[in-house]
């Protein structure tokens, strides 16, 4: 892992190893009004112009990873993927 880059701010001691869903952010449990991602900070809402609607979260919603920083970290936080999920979302 190349811990120089600027996203990196401790995230691999909450976020090694979880599982992650591709989900709609409309589709989330929680009640806020917009997410930042966890890395980047591309902001993630519904009802703000101009945000993400769709990335990886966590199963409770909380944590969320925009499609860019998944995939350029995804082999070093060996995410697991349930990809039932995606299919069901089609
Ligand atoms: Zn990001």
């Amino acid at each position: 892992m190349d811990l120089s880059d600027w996203r990196l701010l401790g995230q691999e001691q909450y976020l090694t190893g979880v599982a992650l869903f591709h989900r709609n952010y409309s589709d989330r449990k929680t009640s806020t009004d917009h997410d930042h991602c966890e890395f980047c900070g591309t902001k993630f809402s519904d009802s703000i112009p101009g945000c993400l609607t769709k990335g990886y979260t966590t199963m409770d919603d909380y944590r969320w990873i925009c499609d860019n920083c998944f995939s350029d970290f995804k082999d070093d936080f060996k995410w697991a993927v349930d990809s039932q999920i995606d299919q069901t979302s089609k």
